[in-house]
């Protein structure tokens, strides 16, 4: 089993990683920075997010452990205590060898076009446009139509695990992630007599696609997770559900509702 292993840099995540290191090669498994099967984080959803973007090139080969260590940790299935236990289910050895069930997560899928160039990316939790300025002016087109002109603060668009996040904030839908599905949440529109949006929340489905354009000069600040991207001479982005899926090793069952309730009720 090659596995890497990533924390959030903090006393008690660094200690977790040598620790898990430690049983790990006492078990047999071979730390592999280039072509691991597991990678495993330790910290945060932070964590995970960094994990993800580090992996990005081969995440339909890998998948993903999170192991939290204080914060949220709404990706991490493991609390700090309980790495002996994990390591044997990883391996394969000890007292709780277990083989993982791969549960698969849709993403999101991202083409910025600037009139300097274009680029590709891939979100685990959201894409989101911000006015640097101000109001932001942007189109909106689903499916080639053009479905409002946006004047407000910005747009996120989150993926199904990442609806949990950014997009709860902005009072947008829990979705499942086994509803394979975009979800566009308004930041702070303007609706008046002049200006209008839709004002509630969008599924797209899997096979639609969203265009937002720019509709004046404007500085904005794209953001894709943790990844800020300045852009002042963009001209649209366009976004769809990735034909990519991120793949978490469950060990044991931890249903998302019961995350959900966990993370944000109990
Ligand atoms: P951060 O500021 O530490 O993250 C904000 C919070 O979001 C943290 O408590 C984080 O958990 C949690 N989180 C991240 N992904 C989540 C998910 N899928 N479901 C539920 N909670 C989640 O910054 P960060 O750790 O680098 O994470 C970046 C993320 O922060 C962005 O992707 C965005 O979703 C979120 N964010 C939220 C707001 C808002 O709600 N107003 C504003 C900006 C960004 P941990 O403590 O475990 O890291
Ligand atoms: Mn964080």
């Amino acid at each position: 089993m090659r596995y890497y292993v990533l924390d959030r840099g903090d006393d008690l995540s660094v200690e977790l990683s040598r620790q898990f290191q430690k049983l790990a090669s006492e078990r047999g498994m071979q730390l592999d920075a280039d072509n691991p099967e597991i990678v495993v984080s330790i910290g945060g959803d932070g964590t995970m997010l960094h994990a993800f973007h580090m992996f990005i090139d081969r995440i339909s080969s890998l998948a993903f452990v999170g192991v939290h260590t204080g914060h949220l940790g709404f990706y991490a299935d493991w609390k700090a205590d309980e790495l002996p236990l994990l390591v044997d289910y990883m391996s394969g050895t000890g007292k709780n060898p277990n083989k993982p069930r791969i549960v698969r997560y849709p993403l999101l899928e991202l083409e910025i076009h600037k009139k300097t160039g274009s680029s590709a990316h891939i979100a685990l939790n959201e894409f989101t446009l911000k006015g640097v300025d101000g109001t932001v002016v942007i189109q909106v087109d689903i499916n080639d139509v053009t479905f409002e002109m946006f004047r407000g603060d910005g747009l996120c668009l989150s993926t199904p695990s990442g609806s949990t996040a950014y997009n709860k904030s902005l009072g947008g839908a829990m979705v499942h992630p086994s509803i394979e599905a975009l979800q566009i949440a308004e930041i702070a529109s303007i609706n008046n007599r002049v200006f209008r949006t839709m004002g509630s929340p969008l599924l797209l489905p899997k096979h639609h696609h969203c265009d937002i354009f720019s509709r004046k000069e404007q500085r904005l600040m794209l953001t894709v997770d943790h990844l800020n991207i300045p852009v002042d001479d963009l001209v649209s982005v366009r976004c769809q559900v990735s034909s990519q899926q991120v793949s978490f090793a469950r060990y044991r069952p931890f249903p998302f509702w019961n995350r959900v309730r966990e993370s944000f009720l109990v």
